[in-house]
Parts: C-alpha cells; sequence; structure tokens
C-alpha cells in the first residue's frame, strides 16, 4: 500500500528502531510510546485491521502472538498487555494491522 505509513517503514522509507524481524512479520518501538516499553508487531502483508482477517490471513496472527511470547521473554518481560484497536472509534489511527505490546510497569485497567 502506498499511502502507509507502517509499508513504508517495512520498506525502508521512513526510519524504525527494529525490534524483531523475521519473514512474516516485522517489530518496532512505538514512535508515541504510551508506557516504559511500547513495541508494534505488524505482518510484512497490509492488512487493514483486525476486521480484514480471515481463515485465509490469519495464520499470521497466531504467529504474531508466538512472536510476542519469545520476545517479552527475550526482554525479561513477565507482565504486558496486548492491544489492537480497530476502527477510528476504537482509536485506530494507522491502517495496518498492528499490535500493541505495552509493558514495563503498572498499567492503567483498560478492560
Ligand atoms: P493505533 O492508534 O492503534 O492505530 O496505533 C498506531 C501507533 O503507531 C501509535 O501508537 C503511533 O504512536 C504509532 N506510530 C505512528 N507513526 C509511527 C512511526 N513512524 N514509527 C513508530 N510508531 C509510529
Ligand atoms: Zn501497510
Amino acid at each position: 500500500m502506498d499511502d502507509c505509513i507502517f509499508c513504508k517503514i517495512l520498506k525502508g522509507e521512513i526510519p524504525s528502531k527494529k525490534a524483531y524481524e523475521d519473514e512474516q512479520v516485522y517489530a518496532f518501538y512505538d514512535i508515541e510510546p504510551k508506557a516504559p516499553v511500547h513495541i508494534l508487531v505488524i505482518p510484512k502483508q497490509h492488512l487493514p485491521g483486525a476486521a480484514a482477517i480471515t481463515p485465509e490471513n490469519s495464520a499470521v496472527v497466531g504467529h504474531i502472538f508466538e512472536v510476542i511470547a519469545q520476545l517479552t521473554r527475550e526482554m525479561g518481560l513477565t507482565d504486558y498487555r496486548v492491544v489492537t484497536n480497530n476502527g477510528a472509534d476504537a482509536g485506530q489511527t494507522v491502517h495496518h494491522l498492528h499490535f500493541h505490546i505495552l509493558a514495563g510497569g503498572k498499567l492503567g485497567e483498560m478492560a
């Protein structure tokens, strides 16, 4: 997607601080952290959001959660929150599926 900032990050057109990468997934630090540790995990395939997950593409979501478990373990993070916002009213501002990892301290109640 030409006008997607996360696709531009994947292409290296916008700089990012990498936390993890493999052939399916990229993880990088959020530019405006909402917790002491705030990492975004995205599929390399452009999907607009959680509502676009289908039986055909859902395998990457399972893989993303494996990556989240591995990455947090390696970072010594036992307590963390995973969030995905779908739609403007839920706070989605970037329309490329992404999972926020929030950690590094006591998180406020949300759900
Ligand atoms: P959401 O509001 O759920 O769509 O999350 C989008 C997230 O992307 C926000 O937390 C932003 O701070 C973050 N973000 C936007 N642009 C960048 C960027 N260039 N590098 C890193 N994070 C970004
Ligand atoms: Zn994209």
